[in-house]
Protein backbone atom coordinates (compact mmCIF):
# COMPACT_ATOMS: atom_id res chain seq x y z
CA UNK A 1 0.00 0.00 0.00
CA UNK A 2 3.02 2.53 0.88
CA UNK A 3 4.58 1.77 -2.49
CA UNK A 4 0.86 2.46 -3.74
CA UNK A 5 0.80 5.79 -1.83
CA UNK A 6 3.95 6.66 -2.65
CA UNK A 7 3.25 6.53 -6.44
CA UNK A 8 0.14 9.11 -6.19
CA UNK A 9 1.60 11.23 -3.55
CA UNK A 10 4.71 11.82 -6.60
CA UNK A 11 2.62 12.81 -9.25
CA UNK A 12 0.96 15.78 -6.54
CA UNK A 13 3.71 17.11 -5.36
CA UNK A 14 6.67 16.85 -7.96
CA UNK A 15 9.62 14.96 -8.41
CA UNK A 16 11.61 17.78 -6.44
CA UNK A 17 9.52 17.54 -3.36
CA UNK A 18 8.81 13.60 -3.53
CA UNK A 19 12.70 13.18 -3.30
CA UNK A 20 13.80 15.49 -0.51
CA UNK A 21 10.65 14.61 1.99
CA UNK A 22 9.09 11.70 0.94
CA UNK A 23 11.35 8.97 -0.74
CA UNK A 24 13.31 9.78 3.34
CA UNK A 25 10.83 7.89 5.17
CA UNK A 26 11.06 4.29 6.29
CA UNK A 27 7.59 2.37 6.11
CA UNK A 28 7.43 0.17 9.77
CA UNK A 29 4.06 -0.47 9.42
CA UNK A 30 -0.33 0.07 10.00
CA UNK A 31 -1.73 -1.28 13.30
CA UNK A 32 -4.62 0.39 14.59
CA UNK A 33 -5.29 3.50 12.28
CA UNK A 34 -1.50 4.21 12.95
CA UNK A 35 1.00 4.74 10.20
CA UNK A 36 4.61 4.60 11.41
CA UNK A 37 7.85 5.47 9.96
CA UNK A 38 11.03 5.68 10.54
CA UNK A 39 13.19 9.47 9.45
CA UNK A 40 16.35 10.45 9.69
CA UNK A 41 15.93 13.65 11.23
CA UNK A 42 12.89 14.88 13.41
CA UNK A 43 12.95 18.08 10.95
CA UNK A 44 12.09 15.48 7.98
CA UNK A 45 9.11 14.61 10.73
CA UNK A 46 7.57 17.24 11.13
CA UNK A 47 7.66 18.57 8.31
CA UNK A 48 6.34 15.79 6.18
CA UNK A 49 3.34 15.64 9.23
CA UNK A 50 2.82 19.51 8.86
CA UNK A 51 2.78 19.55 4.87
CA UNK A 52 1.86 15.77 3.68
CA UNK A 53 0.30 14.28 6.38
CA UNK A 54 -3.52 14.83 5.59
CA UNK A 55 -2.21 13.97 1.86
CA UNK A 56 -1.07 11.00 2.78
CA UNK A 57 -3.71 9.82 4.72
CA UNK A 58 -6.17 10.54 2.46
CA UNK A 59 -4.39 8.58 0.31
CA UNK A 60 -4.07 5.60 2.32
CA UNK A 61 -7.79 6.00 2.77
CA UNK A 62 -8.31 6.03 -0.67
CA UNK A 63 -6.96 2.36 -0.91
CA UNK A 64 -8.72 1.52 1.73
CA UNK A 65 -7.22 1.80 5.05
CA UNK A 66 -8.08 3.55 7.84
CA UNK A 67 -5.84 5.97 8.98
CA UNK A 68 -6.09 8.52 11.69
CA UNK A 69 -2.53 9.40 12.77
CA UNK A 70 0.76 9.28 11.55
CA UNK A 71 3.81 8.81 13.30
CA UNK A 72 7.61 9.17 12.71
CA UNK A 73 9.91 7.89 14.91
CA UNK A 74 14.10 9.10 14.46
CA UNK A 75 15.96 5.86 13.60
CA UNK A 76 19.40 5.22 14.17
CA UNK A 77 21.24 5.82 10.40
CA UNK A 78 21.56 1.78 10.23
CA UNK A 79 17.82 1.32 10.93
CA UNK A 80 16.67 3.17 8.43
CA UNK A 81 16.53 0.87 5.85
CA UNK A 82 17.05 2.05 2.30
CA UNK A 83 14.39 0.39 0.48
CA UNK A 84 11.13 1.55 2.46
CA UNK A 85 10.05 -1.79 1.96
CA UNK A 86 12.76 -3.59 3.78
CA UNK A 87 11.14 -3.82 7.61
CA UNK A 88 13.78 -4.27 10.43
CA UNK A 89 13.08 -7.44 12.00
CA UNK A 90 13.47 -5.39 15.66
CA UNK A 91 11.06 -3.19 15.53
CA UNK A 92 9.99 -3.69 19.05
CA UNK A 93 13.74 -2.04 20.22
CA UNK A 94 12.08 1.58 19.42
CA UNK A 95 8.47 2.19 19.88
CA UNK A 96 8.50 5.18 22.46
CA UNK A 97 10.98 6.91 20.62
CA UNK A 98 8.24 7.93 18.65
CA UNK A 99 6.99 10.54 20.74
CA UNK A 100 7.31 13.77 18.56
CA UNK A 101 10.07 16.26 19.01
CA UNK A 102 9.00 19.12 21.23
CA UNK A 103 7.40 21.22 19.13
CA UNK A 104 6.32 24.92 19.71
CA UNK A 105 3.04 25.66 19.64
CA UNK A 106 1.47 25.80 16.30
CA UNK A 107 1.19 29.19 15.25
CA UNK A 108 0.81 29.58 11.57
CA UNK A 109 -1.29 28.02 8.92
CA UNK A 110 -0.16 25.11 7.08
CA UNK A 111 1.37 25.49 3.89
CA UNK A 112 0.83 23.59 0.56
CA UNK A 113 3.40 21.86 -1.04
CA UNK A 114 2.24 22.46 -4.24
CA UNK A 115 3.28 26.31 -3.75
CA UNK A 116 6.95 26.61 -4.63
CA UNK A 117 9.25 28.20 -6.03
CA UNK A 118 10.09 25.28 -8.87
CA UNK A 119 6.04 25.59 -9.95
CA UNK A 120 5.83 28.71 -9.97
CA UNK A 121 6.31 30.25 -13.36
CA UNK A 122 8.23 33.69 -13.96
CA UNK A 123 6.63 35.92 -16.52
CA UNK A 124 7.15 39.37 -16.94
CA UNK A 125 3.70 40.68 -14.92
CA UNK A 126 5.20 39.14 -12.20
CA UNK A 127 9.52 39.49 -12.25
CA UNK A 128 9.88 41.57 -9.94
CA UNK A 129 7.78 40.21 -6.79
CA UNK A 130 9.49 36.82 -7.70
CA UNK A 131 12.88 38.71 -7.37
CA UNK A 132 11.93 39.80 -4.35
CA UNK A 133 10.54 36.73 -3.04
CA UNK A 134 13.82 34.60 -4.15
CA UNK A 135 16.07 37.16 -2.45
CA UNK A 136 13.87 37.19 0.86
CA UNK A 137 13.70 33.23 0.82
CA UNK A 138 17.63 33.23 0.44
CA UNK A 139 17.33 34.35 3.98
CA UNK A 140 20.51 36.36 4.29
CA UNK A 141 20.56 39.92 6.01
CA UNK A 142 16.93 41.32 6.07
CA UNK A 143 17.25 44.10 3.17
CA UNK A 144 14.00 45.43 2.68
CA UNK A 145 11.15 45.01 5.58
CA UNK A 146 8.43 44.67 4.93
CA UNK A 147 8.17 42.92 1.83
CA UNK A 148 5.00 43.90 0.13
CA UNK A 149 3.76 42.25 -2.48
CA UNK A 150 0.43 43.31 -3.55
CA UNK A 151 -2.31 41.87 -6.84
CA UNK A 152 -5.71 41.01 -8.13
CA UNK A 153 -7.24 37.58 -7.17
CA UNK A 154 -5.32 34.71 -8.22
CA UNK A 155 -2.05 36.40 -9.34
CA UNK A 156 0.16 34.54 -7.09
CA UNK A 157 0.57 36.65 -3.73
CA UNK A 158 -0.65 33.22 -1.65
CA UNK A 159 1.98 30.71 -4.11
CA UNK A 160 4.89 33.38 -3.40
CA UNK A 161 4.50 33.39 0.47
CA UNK A 162 4.28 30.06 0.44
CA UNK A 163 6.92 29.51 -1.99
CA UNK A 164 9.31 31.42 0.61
CA UNK A 165 8.01 29.50 3.67
CA UNK A 166 9.66 26.35 2.01
CA UNK A 167 12.30 27.66 1.20
CA UNK A 168 13.55 29.34 4.46
CA UNK A 169 12.47 25.86 6.71
CA UNK A 170 15.00 23.71 3.99
CA UNK A 171 17.25 26.39 4.20
CA UNK A 172 17.48 27.45 7.86
CA UNK A 173 15.03 24.88 9.86
CA UNK A 174 16.37 26.72 12.92
CA UNK A 175 14.74 29.62 12.01
CA UNK A 176 10.94 30.10 13.35
CA UNK A 177 8.60 30.76 9.99
CA UNK A 178 5.27 31.76 10.56
CA UNK A 179 2.74 31.95 7.78
CA UNK A 180 -0.83 32.96 8.13
CA UNK A 181 -3.59 35.31 6.66
CA UNK A 182 -4.28 38.34 8.64
CA UNK A 183 -7.54 36.45 8.97
CA UNK A 184 -6.16 34.20 11.02
CA UNK A 185 -4.01 36.67 12.86
CA UNK A 186 -7.57 38.25 13.88
CA UNK A 187 -9.06 34.98 15.25
CA UNK A 188 -6.03 34.47 17.49
CA UNK A 189 -5.99 37.49 18.81
CA UNK A 190 -9.97 37.48 20.25
CA UNK A 191 -9.10 33.96 21.27
CA UNK A 192 -6.13 35.30 23.15
CA UNK A 193 -8.42 38.27 24.60
CA UNK A 194 -11.49 36.13 25.01
CA UNK A 195 -9.30 34.16 27.25
CA UNK A 196 -7.58 36.72 28.95
CA UNK A 197 -3.80 35.92 27.87
CA UNK A 198 -2.63 38.76 25.40
CA UNK A 199 0.57 38.68 27.26
CA UNK A 200 1.29 35.01 26.27
CA UNK A 201 -0.21 36.20 22.01
CA UNK A 202 2.35 38.90 22.14
CA UNK A 203 4.91 37.15 23.53
CA UNK A 204 4.08 34.34 21.00
CA UNK A 205 4.04 36.57 17.82
CA UNK A 206 7.34 38.33 19.10
CA UNK A 207 9.24 34.90 18.67
CA UNK A 208 8.86 34.07 15.67
CA UNK A 209 12.16 34.65 13.54
CA UNK A 210 10.51 35.57 9.92
CA UNK A 211 6.19 36.35 9.92
CA UNK A 212 3.99 36.33 7.00
CA UNK A 213 0.51 37.65 6.82
CA UNK A 214 -1.84 37.28 3.76
CA UNK A 215 -4.42 39.32 2.72
CA UNK A 216 -3.90 42.20 5.11
CA UNK A 217 -6.50 44.05 3.83
CA UNK A 218 -8.82 42.34 5.97
CA UNK A 219 -8.40 43.65 9.05
CA UNK A 220 -8.90 47.05 7.83
CA UNK A 221 -11.99 49.09 10.13
CA UNK A 222 -10.70 45.97 12.67
CA UNK A 223 -9.37 48.51 15.18
CA UNK A 224 -8.22 46.51 17.95
CA UNK A 225 -6.80 44.07 15.62
CA UNK A 226 -5.11 46.53 13.92
CA UNK A 227 -3.63 47.90 17.07
CA UNK A 228 -2.04 44.50 17.60
CA UNK A 229 -1.06 43.72 14.44
CA UNK A 230 0.77 47.49 14.68
CA UNK A 231 2.43 46.27 17.93
CA UNK A 232 3.74 42.99 16.52
CA UNK A 233 5.03 44.65 13.24
CA UNK A 234 7.06 47.34 15.36
CA UNK A 235 8.36 44.62 17.96
CA UNK A 236 9.73 42.41 14.97
CA UNK A 237 10.98 45.13 12.76
CA UNK A 238 13.05 46.10 15.67
CA UNK A 239 14.43 42.93 16.22
CA UNK A 240 15.39 43.08 12.36
CA UNK A 241 12.89 40.19 11.75
CA UNK A 242 11.67 39.62 8.49
CA UNK A 243 8.37 40.56 7.80
CA UNK A 244 6.20 39.68 4.39
CA UNK A 245 2.87 41.27 4.08
CA UNK A 246 0.39 40.80 1.39
CA UNK A 247 -2.79 42.11 0.04
CA UNK A 248 -5.20 43.05 -2.92
CA UNK A 249 -3.94 46.96 -3.82
CA UNK A 250 -1.50 48.94 -2.54
CA UNK A 251 -0.82 49.97 1.30
CA UNK A 252 -2.24 53.13 0.49
CA UNK A 253 -5.42 52.37 -1.61
CA UNK A 254 -6.30 50.37 1.52
CA UNK A 255 -9.19 52.06 3.16
CA UNK A 256 -9.94 51.95 6.84
CA UNK A 257 -6.43 51.35 7.83
CA UNK A 258 -4.84 53.60 9.86
CA UNK A 259 -2.15 55.94 8.41
CA UNK A 260 0.86 54.59 10.38
CA UNK A 261 0.51 51.35 9.30
CA UNK A 262 0.07 52.48 5.87
CA UNK A 263 3.60 54.49 6.10
CA UNK A 264 5.00 51.61 7.96
CA UNK A 265 3.83 49.12 5.26
CA UNK A 266 5.20 51.54 2.66
CA UNK A 267 8.83 51.57 4.20
CA UNK A 268 10.11 48.25 2.77
CA UNK A 269 10.19 46.93 -0.58
CA UNK A 270 6.50 47.49 -2.34
CA UNK A 271 6.06 45.21 -5.47
CA UNK A 272 3.12 44.37 -7.20
CA UNK A 273 1.95 41.41 -9.38
CA UNK A 274 0.44 42.63 -12.76
CA UNK A 275 -2.01 40.71 -14.34
CA UNK A 276 -1.41 37.87 -16.59
CA UNK A 277 -0.10 38.42 -20.02
CA UNK A 278 -0.58 36.02 -22.82
CA UNK A 279 3.28 34.19 -22.71
CA UNK A 280 2.58 34.00 -19.02
CA UNK A 281 -0.44 31.87 -19.03
CA UNK A 282 0.78 29.76 -22.18
CA UNK A 283 3.68 28.80 -19.55
CA UNK A 284 1.48 28.36 -16.58
CA UNK A 285 -0.83 26.02 -18.73
CA UNK A 286 2.62 24.47 -20.27
CA UNK A 287 3.37 23.33 -16.68
CA UNK A 288 0.53 22.30 -15.70
CA UNK A 289 0.07 19.67 -18.74
CA UNK A 290 3.66 18.90 -17.78
CA UNK A 291 1.98 17.34 -14.09
CA UNK A 292 -1.15 15.72 -15.62
CA UNK A 293 1.01 14.14 -17.98
CA UNK A 294 2.06 11.92 -15.26
CA UNK A 295 -1.45 12.01 -13.72
CA UNK A 296 -3.06 10.64 -17.09
CA UNK A 297 0.25 8.59 -18.66
CA UNK A 298 -1.49 8.69 -22.23
CA UNK A 299 -3.74 11.16 -23.00
CA UNK A 300 -3.21 13.07 -25.73
CA UNK A 301 -3.88 16.72 -26.12
CA UNK A 302 -3.59 18.84 -29.30
CA UNK A 303 -1.48 21.25 -30.50
CA UNK A 304 -2.92 25.15 -29.87
CA UNK A 305 -4.94 23.60 -27.59
CA UNK A 306 -2.96 25.54 -24.87
CA UNK A 307 -2.49 28.76 -26.71
CA UNK A 308 -6.51 28.76 -27.76
CA UNK A 309 -7.06 28.36 -23.49
CA UNK A 310 -3.95 31.20 -22.79
CA UNK A 311 -5.95 33.75 -25.40
CA UNK A 312 -9.32 32.95 -24.17
CA UNK A 313 -9.13 32.83 -20.26
CA UNK A 314 -7.30 36.17 -19.26
CA UNK A 315 -8.84 36.74 -15.94
CA UNK A 316 -7.25 35.04 -13.22
CA UNK A 317 -4.96 31.94 -13.09
CA UNK A 318 -7.07 29.57 -10.59
CA UNK A 319 -9.73 30.18 -13.28
CA UNK A 320 -7.00 28.80 -15.78
CA UNK A 321 -6.03 25.86 -14.02
CA UNK A 322 -9.65 24.56 -12.70
CA UNK A 323 -10.26 24.64 -16.43
CA UNK A 324 -7.35 22.08 -17.45
CA UNK A 325 -8.10 20.75 -14.63
CA UNK A 326 -11.49 19.72 -15.77
CA UNK A 327 -10.39 19.05 -19.14
CA UNK A 328 -8.38 16.74 -18.35
CA UNK A 329 -10.42 14.92 -15.87
CA UNK A 330 -13.13 15.00 -18.68
CA UNK A 331 -10.92 13.75 -21.45
CA UNK A 332 -9.88 10.90 -19.09
CA UNK A 333 -13.54 9.86 -18.21
CA UNK A 334 -14.66 9.49 -21.69
CA UNK A 335 -11.45 8.24 -23.23
CA UNK A 336 -10.89 10.65 -25.74
CA UNK A 337 -8.04 13.09 -26.83
CA UNK A 338 -7.55 16.98 -25.93
CA UNK A 339 -8.86 18.26 -29.18
CA UNK A 340 -10.02 22.11 -29.71
CA UNK A 341 -13.38 20.90 -30.24
CA UNK A 342 -13.86 19.06 -26.88
CA UNK A 343 -12.38 22.06 -25.15
CA UNK A 344 -14.99 24.42 -26.21
CA UNK A 345 -17.56 21.84 -25.26
CA UNK A 346 -16.13 20.49 -22.16
CA UNK A 347 -15.96 24.09 -21.64
CA UNK A 348 -17.93 26.09 -22.94
CA UNK A 349 -19.30 28.01 -19.69
CA UNK A 350 -16.21 28.79 -18.88
CA UNK A 351 -15.21 30.22 -22.16
CA UNK A 352 -18.88 32.01 -22.56
CA UNK A 353 -17.95 33.81 -18.92
CA UNK A 354 -14.33 35.06 -19.95
CA UNK A 355 -16.23 36.27 -23.37
CA UNK A 356 -17.94 38.92 -21.69
CA UNK A 357 -14.83 41.36 -23.54
CA UNK A 358 -15.12 44.88 -22.97
CA UNK A 359 -14.64 46.93 -26.27
CA UNK A 360 -12.25 50.65 -25.92
CA UNK A 361 -15.32 52.52 -26.87
CA UNK A 362 -17.02 51.11 -23.95
CA UNK A 363 -14.05 52.50 -21.88
CA UNK A 364 -14.21 55.56 -23.47
CA UNK A 365 -18.01 56.10 -22.96
CA UNK A 366 -17.53 55.44 -19.25
CA UNK A 367 -14.71 57.14 -18.71
CA UNK A 368 -16.19 60.15 -20.70
CA UNK A 369 -19.11 59.78 -18.20
CA UNK A 370 -17.36 59.31 -15.13
CA UNK A 371 -15.52 62.26 -15.73
CA UNK A 372 -17.98 64.01 -17.82
CA UNK A 373 -15.72 64.88 -20.42
CA UNK A 374 -17.74 64.47 -23.93
CA UNK A 375 -16.27 61.73 -26.38
CA UNK A 376 -14.86 64.28 -28.74
CA UNK A 377 -12.53 65.87 -26.35
CA UNK A 378 -11.36 62.95 -24.95
CA UNK A 379 -10.09 61.34 -28.25
CA UNK A 380 -9.52 64.81 -29.42
CA UNK A 381 -6.31 66.87 -28.87
CA UNK A 382 -7.21 68.87 -25.85
CA UNK A 383 -3.76 68.58 -23.16
CA UNK A 384 -5.15 70.49 -20.26
CA UNK A 385 -5.48 68.23 -17.48
CA UNK A 386 -8.99 68.13 -16.83
CA UNK A 387 -9.43 65.87 -20.20
CA UNK A 388 -5.68 64.28 -20.45
CA UNK A 389 -5.61 62.30 -17.36
CA UNK A 390 -9.06 61.06 -17.99
CA UNK A 391 -7.96 60.58 -21.55
CA UNK A 392 -4.67 58.41 -19.39
CA UNK A 393 -7.22 56.43 -17.25
CA UNK A 394 -8.88 55.53 -20.27
CA UNK A 395 -5.72 53.91 -22.50
CA UNK A 396 -4.57 52.38 -19.34
CA UNK A 397 -8.02 50.63 -19.16
CA UNK A 398 -8.05 49.68 -22.06
CA UNK A 399 -4.93 47.94 -21.74
CA UNK A 400 -5.55 46.56 -18.86
CA UNK A 401 -8.99 45.21 -19.69
CA UNK A 402 -8.72 44.71 -23.74
CA UNK A 403 -6.87 42.54 -25.76
CA UNK A 404 -5.88 45.60 -27.93
CA UNK A 405 -1.97 46.50 -28.38
CA UNK A 406 -0.65 49.65 -28.11
CA UNK A 407 -0.39 50.90 -31.50
CA UNK A 408 -4.41 49.73 -31.85
CA UNK A 409 -5.40 51.30 -28.53
CA UNK A 410 -3.43 54.55 -29.65
CA UNK A 411 -5.10 54.74 -33.03
CA UNK A 412 -8.65 54.57 -31.21
CA UNK A 413 -7.95 57.35 -29.21
CA UNK A 414 -7.54 59.84 -32.25
CA UNK A 415 -4.54 58.28 -33.61
CA UNK A 416 -1.86 58.92 -31.17
CA UNK A 417 1.26 57.15 -31.22
CA UNK A 418 1.78 54.11 -28.68
CA UNK A 419 4.52 55.34 -26.80
CA UNK A 420 1.64 58.06 -25.68
CA UNK A 421 0.09 54.76 -24.77
CA UNK A 422 2.54 53.24 -22.97
CA UNK A 423 3.22 56.57 -21.16
CA UNK A 424 -0.21 56.45 -20.27
CA UNK A 425 -0.13 53.33 -18.73
CA UNK A 426 3.10 54.12 -16.97
CA UNK A 427 1.60 57.18 -15.45
CA UNK A 428 -1.63 55.97 -14.09
CA UNK A 429 0.00 53.06 -12.62
CA UNK A 430 2.67 55.31 -10.78
CA UNK A 431 -0.87 57.71 -9.78
CA UNK A 432 -2.61 54.82 -8.69
CA UNK A 433 -0.10 53.56 -5.77
CA UNK A 434 -0.04 57.34 -4.43
CA UNK A 435 -3.06 58.62 -5.37
CA UNK A 436 -6.29 57.18 -3.50
CA UNK A 437 -8.95 59.01 -5.73
CA UNK A 438 -7.47 57.84 -8.76
CA UNK A 439 -7.18 54.20 -7.83
CA UNK A 440 -11.14 54.45 -6.46
CA UNK A 441 -12.03 56.13 -10.15
CA UNK A 442 -10.25 52.98 -11.62
CA UNK A 443 -11.98 50.49 -9.33
CA UNK A 444 -15.14 52.16 -9.80
CA UNK A 445 -14.83 52.18 -14.15
CA UNK A 446 -13.24 48.64 -13.77
CA UNK A 447 -16.41 47.31 -11.90
CA UNK A 448 -18.88 48.95 -14.36
CA UNK A 449 -16.82 47.97 -17.22
CA UNK A 450 -16.55 44.19 -16.30
CA UNK A 451 -20.38 43.98 -14.91
P1 LIG B 1 -3.53 34.99 -4.81
O1 LIG B 1 -3.06 34.63 -3.44
O2 LIG B 1 -2.76 36.11 -5.42
O3 LIG B 1 -5.01 35.21 -4.89
P2 LIG B 1 -2.66 32.31 -5.42
O4 LIG B 1 -1.25 32.42 -4.99
O5 LIG B 1 -3.59 31.61 -4.52
O6 LIG B 1 -3.25 33.76 -5.78
O7 LIG B 1 -2.69 31.65 -6.88
C1 LIG B 1 -3.86 31.07 -7.43
C2 LIG B 1 -3.49 29.81 -8.17
O8 LIG B 1 -2.76 30.13 -9.34
C3 LIG B 1 -2.63 28.87 -7.36
O9 LIG B 1 -3.00 27.55 -7.62
C4 LIG B 1 -1.23 29.16 -7.87
O10 LIG B 1 -0.40 28.03 -7.77
C5 LIG B 1 -1.49 29.51 -9.32
N1 LIG B 1 -0.51 30.47 -9.85
C6 LIG B 1 -0.59 31.82 -9.80
N2 LIG B 1 0.47 32.37 -10.39
C7 LIG B 1 1.25 31.36 -10.81
C8 LIG B 1 2.51 31.28 -11.51
N3 LIG B 1 3.17 32.36 -11.89
N4 LIG B 1 3.00 30.04 -11.78
C9 LIG B 1 2.33 28.94 -11.43
N5 LIG B 1 1.16 28.94 -10.78
C10 LIG B 1 0.61 30.13 -10.47
MG1 LIG C 1 -4.10 34.49 -1.66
Amino acid sequence: KWGLVCNEIRSEIGDNNYTTWIKPLAFKDLQDGVVSFNVPTSFVGDWVQRNFGDQIKQHFMRSGEQVDRLEFAVAPKSAVAPSAKAEPANTKTAPTAAAPAVRQPDLGAPLDARFTFDSFVVGKPNELAHAAARRVGEGGPVTFNPLFLYGGVGLGKTHLMHAIAHELRTKSPHLRVVYLSAEQFMYRFIQALRERDTMGFKELFRSVDVLMVDDVQFIAGKDSTQEEFFHTFNALVDQNKQIIISADRAPGEIKDLEDRIKSRLQCGLVVDLHPTDYELRLGILQQKVDHYRNQYPGLMIHDGVLEFLAHRISTNVRVLEGALTRLFAFASLVGKEITLDLTQDCLSDVLRASDRKVTVEEIQRRVGEHFSIRLSDLIGPKRNRTIARPRQIAMYLAKQLTSRSLPEIGRRFGGRDHTTVMHAVKRIDELRAKDSQIAEDLELLRRMLEA
